[in-house]
């Protein structure tokens, strides 16, 4: 394998000491092939999981013509070129209980929703426009030969692909399965992704905190950020400024995990020593990105073959925790999981109704309140933006995204907005 440094190098625009954030992203992307492995489970355990192969439809869906309403099913031929049209009743078609047996020329049905057409049928005419007794019924000009009617195989066809390998199986998926009568799918393991905190300040709660001591939120954090991706999260704990114990730790992390992800100990002052430690184990790049809050990074891989794994080393800042995870980590571990093509994550355009100062250079996520006034998109700061306030995050339902070229922002103005929560 070339080393990840002379692959990166190639880019003109490759800077490790200020490297632009799209560019990062994509570096990181470009290097990551997905994990292997596929288990067959159950449909409803398949939830949140990514298909590791094609599902296949055995059937037609639907696998008949039937019909999308309550009313009336006839031969769509014997409808009067312009007025009525009078056709005998002769038998009902329900869901679940086809009508058997032909209707004729002249010959109608009572059918429901979801009813087989019976032979002959071709057209149904909604309750609502037609006169009816228990024997005839009389339907108004106007109607369309082959309205109203659901064909076989109109949703999917047998033979074909319903859903493509690197698909996440969301509740439409799960629907979509089932209505295929498939009750086992092939997904892709789990991703298994360790995280541990570094820094002799940081305790763990249960731990009463002395003078100068803060509890671990970013182990937090991350539990929470990587459960809701579905992976599997082993926590390590918490490791001490001391480079044989992370030595030992990265080795035994990189060894039961696919991915790493510490918090603390990249930025200028500690990334010295972790720089030379980590030299032993793998390689590993130390980023300045030209991004606010999180400024320093590491990405690498450390450990060897079956017993190696990629590693995000995090700032160790909270707020920096989590808007670096979500830039640079999490569409790296999609893709490590096997999700193909990767969801895009769309800005908006919103009216930001707070000013804000910055110089053009960086890319910034402000956490912001998208909500909408008088019909439109406006969004406004959370309070306080420092990279240690995590109630800026905890107030947040969005990123405000300033591009490297935008400078001060006037109320008013538009700005791009990533949305933190969706509905599915
Ligand atoms: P570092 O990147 O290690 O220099 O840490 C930057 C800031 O983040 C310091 O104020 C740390 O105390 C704080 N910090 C580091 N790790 C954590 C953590 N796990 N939870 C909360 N704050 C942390
Ligand atoms: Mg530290």
């Amino acid at each position: 394998m070339t080393s990840l440094a002379s692959q990166f190098s190639c880019h003109d625009d490759y800077d490790p000491n200020a490297l632009a954030v799209d560019l990062g992203r994509q570096l990181i992307l470009d290097t990551l092939t997905p994990i292997t492995g596929i288990e067959h489970i159950p449909l409803r355990d398949a939830l949140g999981r990514i298909l590791a192969e094609p599902v296949i439809s055995p059937i037609d869906v639907p696998a008949h013509d039937n019909s999308a309403m309550d009313g009336y099913g006839l031969r769509g031929d014997d409808l009067a070129a312009d007025g009525e049209t009078r056709l005998s009743v002769i038998g009902s078609a329900f869901a679940g209980h086809p009508f058997d047996g032909p209707v004729g020329p002249g010959q109608a049905v009572r059918i429901m929703t979801g009813a087989k057409l019976p032979p002959g049928v071709d057209t149904v005419v909604m309750q609502e426009v037609v006169r009816a007794t228990d024997e005839q019924v009389t339907v108004p000009a106007g109607q369309r030969k082959g309205q109203n009617v659901r064909r076989a195989g109109e949703d999917l066809r047998a033979g074909v692909a319903a859903l493509a390998a690197g698909r996440l199986i969301r509740p439409a998926e799960l629907g979509l399965i089932a209505s295929l009568g498939i009750g086992e799918v092939g997904v892709r393991r789990r991703l298994r992704v360790a995280i541990f905190s570094t820094g002799d300040e940081v305790i763990s709660i249960g731990t009463p905190a002395r003078e100068g001591q803060i509890y671990d939120s970013n182990r937090y954090t991350l539990f929470g950020m990587l459960t809701r991706l579905g992976f599997d999260v082993i926590d390590i704990g918490v490791v001490r400024d001391d480079p044989a114990s992370l030595e030992t730790t990265f080795r035994e992390a990189a060894s039961i995990a696919d991915a790493v992800i510490t918090s603390g100990g990249v930025s200028v002052g500690e990334a010295d020593f972790t720089r030379a430690m980590m030299g032993k184990l793998g390689e590993v790049l130390f980023w300045k990105i030209a991004m606010k809050p999180g400024r320093p990074m590491a990405f690498g891989r450390i450990g060897k073959d079956d017993n190696g794994a990629w590693l995000f080393g995090l700032p160790g800042n909270p707020v920096a925790v989590m808007v670096t995870f979500y830039q640079f980590a999490r569409p790296a571990l999609l893709r490590l999981a096997g999700i193909d093509p990767l969801p895009e994550q769309p800005l908006l355009q919103a009216a930001c109704v707070t000013p804000i100062r910055k110089a053009p250079g960086r890319t910034e996520f402000l956490r912001g309140v998208l909500f909408v006034e008088d019909g439109e998109w406006k969004v406004r700061l959370t309070g306080a933006q420092g990279s240690g306030i995590l109630s800026s995050m905890t107030d947040a339902n969005c990123f405000i995204v300033l591009g490297p070229a935008q400078g001060s922002v006037a109320a008013g103005d538009p700005v791009a907005v990533q949305i933190l929560d969706g509905i599915v």
